[in-house]
């Protein structure tokens, strides 16, 4: 019954001496007995400022030790941790702080000026600053366990790649199913376990993929707070990094880097790609390098990993998401709710002690996620006989042409492998004849004909699928951890004709 604030409590009285964080870029480490007297004594700040059970804490900051710190100490206090996308606008950041209700704002001071900037439109919130010693006093050490097990730990906001982002109530109790999960899944997670917290913290892939489980089982975690790909490998051999979550935008960076071959990471048990497909030319490059190189989905609902290919299946079913986690139930379904069958395309569905509380002060939307358990989200897919799940796309995105239904994704893989394509999102876009038409916008690598794609598509998978238009640009439209906003491509190809 006890909330993530115990976690690293805990893990002080075993192992006190054991490094819990590693700051990337100076190399600082923070022992478990540290973090456990850091956190207590952030917590205790909190409650000096009148933060107690329930309250909102909106988090502002890029990657760092410390921004792990405060997200432990407002769990302490039984408050609920806001992480919010330092990427924002300031009417966006008001957005989430408006809807949040948040009543604290902890911000780095890289972010003072956002913040300034969002707190002038809305007034009434406080600040701290993130990056403050906390202090040493030893009667500060340790705020009461008041997080516990089905209250909510975190509002994480969607990633708001089909809309605006929607906030996800995540218990303490999610966050420990999600934490085990990892540990029982493929290689496994254990306390021998090193990685680094590359993708953003504010999002759940960095927090429930990295962070928690790795402290909950005793790990340690190297935090940097920004991305660079040749560096990032560097700093994986120096820490002999064990096991690494990142997104695909990002395992696709560590591909381009010159020496890849040269790099030798004999530590490495363990690389996950999850968050969006991944394109499989970039997982056939780790595999040849001998990587245990995994896939997995998950959602910010989910806290987040729901589905997963394990090692042993990586080649066999290269390109699906494989099988669910420990403790998740997944079924594919139709409109009506009933299971389809082998290869049939249906809505993945998933049931659990992941799944999220609901969206805060969302009802109905809330409602319409969440039916008898099972909560729908949004993506089509399909299943063999040994229930390995293949994502088809998210029911948003099908494009539907002539009466056919196309999964842009199989689209966009195919395109992956032409010499001439550095990089493409496939969209529907309004077709008097057609209803919608296939519209593939690419990033040339060199000199690339758009007629020769669209050939190459046609050699490859059925001529409705492949693209009838294609547009060439510099630069992709993409979220932060790398997602396609496909709905701006949308909204840019709309209408204009070829
Ligand atoms: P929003 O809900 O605000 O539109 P979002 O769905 O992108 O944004 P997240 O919760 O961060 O927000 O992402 C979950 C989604 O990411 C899934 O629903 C799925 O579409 C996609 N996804 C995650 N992992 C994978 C994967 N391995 N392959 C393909 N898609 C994935
Ligand atoms: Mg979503």
């Amino acid at each position: 019954d006890e909330g993530i604030g115990a976690w690293v409590a805990r893990r002080a009285e075993r192992s006190p001496e054991k490094v819990a964080l590693i700051d990337g870029p100076s190399g600082a480490r923070t022992s478990y007995a540290e973090l456990d007297r850091r956190v207590g004594s952030r917590a205790h700040d909190l409650a000096g400022r009148g933060v107690g059970p329930g309250d909102r804490v909106a988090l502002l900051g890029e990657n760092s030790t410390a921004y792990l710190e405060w997200l432990f100490a407002v769990a302490r206090l039984g408050a609920i941790a806001v992480p919010v996308n330092m990427r924002l606008a300031p009417a966006e950041v008001v957005h989430v702080l408006a809807d949040s209700g948040a009543r604290l704002l902890v911000h780095s001071a890289a972010f003072a000026g956002l913040a300034a900037a969002a707190l002038a439109e809305h007034p009434g919130v406080d600040t701290v600053d993130l990056g403050a010693e906390p202090g040493t006093d030893p009667r500060r050490e340790r705020e009461p366990e008041a997080g516990r097990g089905g209250e909510p730990c975190v509002i994480m906001y969607t990633s708001g790649t089909t809309g605006r982002p929607k906030g996800a109530v995540l218990t303490h109790d999610n966050m420990l199913w999600n934490a085990v999960n990892m540990l029982s899944a493929g290689p496994g997670i254990a306390s021998s376990d090193v990685t680094i917290a590359a993708a953003p913290l504010f999002h759940i892939g960095a927090l429930g993929l990295s962070a928690l489980p790795l402290l909950y089982a005793g790990g340690t975690v190297v935090v940097v707070p920004s991305f660079d790909p040749a560096g990032f490998l560097d700093l994986m051999a120096a820490h002999a990094v064990t096991t690494q979550f990142l997104v695909p935008a990002m395992w696709a960076a560590l591909t381009r880097v010159p020496d890849l071959d040269e790099r030798s990471l004999p530590a490495l048990r363990w690389a996950i790609s999850g968050g969006a497909p991944c394109p499989l030319t970039v997982i056939e490059r780790f595999l040849a390098l001998g990587w245990t190189f995994t896939e997995g989905f998950g959602m910010t609902e989910l806290s987040p990993a729901a589905l997963f290919l394990d090692t042993t299946d990586v080649v066999a079913h290269a390109g699906s998401v494989g099988r669910p986690f420990m403790h998740v139930d997944a079924r594919l379904v139709d409109e009506a709710g009933t299971e389809v069958g082998v290869g049939e395309v249906g809505e993945l569905v998933l049931r659990g002690p992941t799944v999220f509380a609901g969206y805060w002060g969302r009802p109905d939307e809330t409602a319409e996620a969440l039916r008898e358990g099972w909560f729908r989200s949004g993506d089509l897919g399909t299943r063999d006989d040994q229930g390995f799940v293949t994502l088809v796309d998210r029911r948003k995105d099908m494009i539907i042409t002539g009466g056919e239904n196309v999964y842009p994704v199989e689209v966009e893989q195919v395109l992956h492998r032409h010499p001439g394509v550095a990089d493409v999102a496939v969209v529907g876009v309004g077709d008097p004849q057609w209803g919608e038409t296939v519209l593939a916008v690419v990033v040339p690598e060199g000199d690339v004909d758009p007629a020769e794609l669209i050939t190459f598509a046609r050699e490859r998978i059925a001529h409705f699928k492949a693209p009838r238009r294609v547009e060439l640009v510099t630069e992709l439209p993409r979220n932060a951890t790398g997602k396609l906003l496909k709905r701006v491509l949308r909204e840019q190809f709309a209408g204009s004709a070829a």
